[in-house]
């Protein structure tokens, strides 16, 4: 098996100078062995020495092409954590139907199966008519910034403005919370995010005759009126609205009605949602104070006192607007500024439900999983893709695979593994995304 052989390669994300890079070196030879069609019919450009960039030339140049995303990098498995795993990770052991190892999901799966789709088209000797892309990046677990982001620019630079772009992101869940049933979630947007730096100074002293504010109440005071400072929480404004309209046959009667009627029923809807954590992820921008420093012993007033608060920032905020409403909010603080710590990122574009390119994936999606309705949905976490929205309008990120809930924990967690019947799926689905999207 194919992803069990990939798995082998310790690609794990490089931080330090002194991180062994032979893996991923490892990894390209083995790719050129294992898929020589492919090999043979597109180009092969590195990108920052061991990110992957394939161009599968068209036959007609006039078509914009398809960008199809995966990375090469996984996250390491803490010593601490190794002895809960049931199999060593880096094995590529197959057992009880599926693939186990790190990056059997996320995302070594999707890379080799698209390989797979590509290498069983061009061995028949298929060209496509529309250029495909394939960007495999190095290092998407720490950002992205060598990989996924000069890649983009490269295209960018060349003028290349694709069709679309596909990656990881979100997939088909046995069970949506919202419906209780199986649900194919299309990745239309991903959250930004960023940490927002309070700062105090007070005057420092002793703590006998204090002031009315020190440093401490003041970062204190701050953090607690940002942290309640009114967030929008709509269904508008995001891919909620979207993901219940598309859901909308599969909820009970009364959901069913209060989404038909919206603007009648959203306060109900609001307020039931506003109750889940996940749901209010989806419907708002989210606030959490993190961490709290200032002061050293119980007697003395510290000079100073900082705070950070992580933002999760919902498409229809933006880091500028958070950061002028949060000053708002302290204005009559003196002695507490605020800053973004970094350059906080704002969601991306939302993409199309109605494109062409949408219809293609639903279309593929319900082919491989009939049961599972299509729904667009807000990725919480952060992909490649991001980088990508110079280079296309309609950005997706979705693994055609069914997940049940357990299966979530598992990218990042323990004892990943892939089923060998999500492998085939995502196989199959890539044979159908570039036959009918850009072999006709
Ligand atoms: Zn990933």
């Amino acid at each position: 098996m194919r992803l069990a052989e990939a798995i082998r390669f310790r690609t794990v994300s490089l931080v330090e100078e002194t991180d062994e890079r032979a893996p991923f070196v490892e990894f390209h030879a083995w790719l050129q062995q294992r898929y020589p069609a492919f090999h043979a019919a597109a180009r092969r450009e590195m990108i920052s020495e061991l990110s992957l960039l394939y161009t599968w030339e068209g036959s007609d140049p006039g078509q914009p092409p398809i960008i199809l995303l995966a990375h090469q990098d996984v996250v390491p498995v803490p010593d601490d954590t190794r002895e809960n795993w049931q199999v060593d990770p880096f094995a590529g052991i197959i057992r009880d139907d599926a693939i186990w190892g790190r990056g059997a999901i996320d995302d070594k799966g999707s890379l080799v199966a698209l390989m797979e789709a590509a290498e069983f088209l061009a061995a028949q000797g298929r060209r496509p008519v529309r250029t495909i892309i394939f960007a495999f990046g190095h290092d998407e677990e720490i950002g992205g910034d060598e990989g996924a982001v000069v890649m983009a620019q490269a295209l960018a630079q060349r003028g290349v403005r694709a069709w679309f772009v596909l990656d990881e992101g979100m997939a088909a869940l046995d069970q949506h919370p919202l419906t209780g049933g199986p649900a194919s979630m299309i990745g239309i947007s991903e959250r930004g995010g960023g940490n927002l730096r309070i700062h105090a100074v007070g005057q420092p002293g002793h703590s006998s005759m204090p002031p009315n504010e020190t440093a401490v109440s003041l970062v204190a005071e701050a953090v607690d009126r940002i942290h309640s400072m009114p967030i929008e929480q709509r269904l508008e404004g995001g891919p909620a609205l979207g993901m219940m309209r598309a859901l909308a046959p599969e909820l009970s009667f009364t959901n069913r009605m209060a989404v038909a009627n919206e603007w009648l029923f959203a306060p109900l809807l609001r307020a039931r949602m506003a109750d889940n954590a996940a749901a209010r992820a989806l419907l708002g921008t989210t606030i959490a104070p993190t961490v709290i420093e200032g002061g050293s012993r119980p007697n003395v007033l510290p000079g100073e006192a900082d705070a950070w608060i992580n933002f999760r920032i919902h498409p229809r905020d933006s880091g500028a607007d958070l950061l002028r409403r949060a000053r708002e909010e302290v204005a009559d603080l003196e002695g507490v500024t605020l800053e973004w710590d970094g350059t906080p990122r704002d969601a991306t574009p939302i993409s199309s439900t109605t494109s062409s390119s949408y219809g293609l994936i639903a279309a593929l999606s319900s082919a491989i999983l009939p049961d599972a309705p299509v729904a667009p949905g807000l990725v919480l976490a952060g992909t490649d893709s991001r980088h990508y929205s110079e280079v296309a309008e309609n950005v997706y990120r979705f693994q055609p695979i069914l997940l049940t809930s357990a299966d979530l924990e598992m990218p990042h967690g323990l004892n990943e593994r892939l089923s060998i019947e999500n492998f085939e799926r995502m196989i199959r689905f890539y044979i159908g995304l570039m036959e009918a999207g850009a072999m006709q």
